[in-house]
């Protein structure tokens, strides 16, 4: 069986943990979307495209997640003439992945555990910058859709009947492992789902879960709408009494039974669970106040 797996006549995707895309240039061109995890993915990649006889021509990172963008140091290095494609806000913590393990320690300097793979890729130059909804790769045209909440500038990439919605989305056994759908700002995140709704591609493909269908489309978008608001509740709940952030993620951790082994996902997490407070605040039904223990959230304006 070929490594990589034919969607429509010019678009394909390597499965794994983190599917990557890629779009056919007709003229034996390819461009990938995302790059995996670290040089493994990236050397996986290569592999299947050399298999399919195609040349990877450029990169498109969806967003600076680490999963997402860990193979593009060693495709760029390897493959020479290879052009990296990244939206303008997300651009800066591709090329300095430090950032992402720097905002995930509360701006200061991160501690090893966070400097790990899983929170910090390595960084290469992105030599194009993408603005708007479309992008002139290779030779094509490649409508652009924004997809932000789960990062700062994420974007989706649509295709001859593909839309590649990078973590715009989750399938829903992705969604039942994860516990809250991490969000950087959740009402942009559901205003995306809502954005992905209105497409009509014929298949839709997440960075994590299974290529999808425009049929069941609906169905795994409203199991996202689920795991999000679960999360809202777990939050708004775990503020029965008045807590620091800290302290409703550990509420909220032992509300929806998650175990958190690492690290790396515990920052992750309490990150997600302050995007909810963020979320909530601005919605009136909480407020960070100042006190003798420090900076607390309560419910209530
Ligand atoms: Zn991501």
């Amino acid at each position: 069986m070929p490594l990589l797996h034919s969607i429509t006549t010019h678009t394909a995707y390597l499965p794994g943990a983190n599917n990557l895309g890629v779009v056919l240039t007709g003229d034996g061109g390819a461009i990938a979307i995302d790059t995996g995890l670290d040089k493994d993915t990236g050397r996986l990649l290569r592999r299947a495209l050399d298999e399919a006889g195609l040349h990877l021509r450029a990169i498109v990172s969806t967003h600076h997640h680490a999963d997402h963008i860990g193979g593009n140091d060693y495709l760029v290095r390897n493959l020479p003439g290879v052009s990296v494609y990244a939206p303008r806000i997300e651009a800066p913590l591709i090329e300095n992945p430090l950032l992402e393990p720097i905002y995930l320690a509360l701006g200061a300097s991160p501690p090893a555990a966070l400097r790990t793979k899983w929170l910090m890729a390595k960084g290469v130059p992105v030599d194009h910058l993408i603005d708007g909804n479309i992008a002139e790769i290779a030779g094509l045209t490649l409508e652009i859709i924004a997809l932000p909440g789960h990062s700062l500038g994420q974007i989706g990439v649509a295709f001859d009947g593909v839309c590649f919605a990078a973590d715009g989305f989750f399938g829903p056994e992705v969604l039942a492992k994860h516990g809250i759908p991490y969000a950087h700002d959740v009402a942009a995140q559901m205003a995306s789902l809502e954005r992905l709704a209105a497409r009509d591609e014929r298949f839709f493909l997440p960075g994590h879960g299974r290529l999808t269908q425009r049929s069941d489309l609906s169905a795994t978008l409203q199991a996202n709408r689920h795991a999000i608001e679960r999360a809202m509740h777990a939050v708004r709940d775990a503020l029965a009494e008045p807590g620091d952030t800290p302290a409703v993620a550990r509420r909220v951790q032992r509300a929806l039974g998650l175990t958190i082994t690492g690290l790396p996902q515990y920052a992750i997490f309490v990150s997600a669970v302050a995007a909810h407070l963020g979320h909530l605040e601005m919605q009136g039904d909480v407020t960070l106040v100042m006190t003798d223990e420090g900076a607390v959230w309560r419910s209530g304006s």
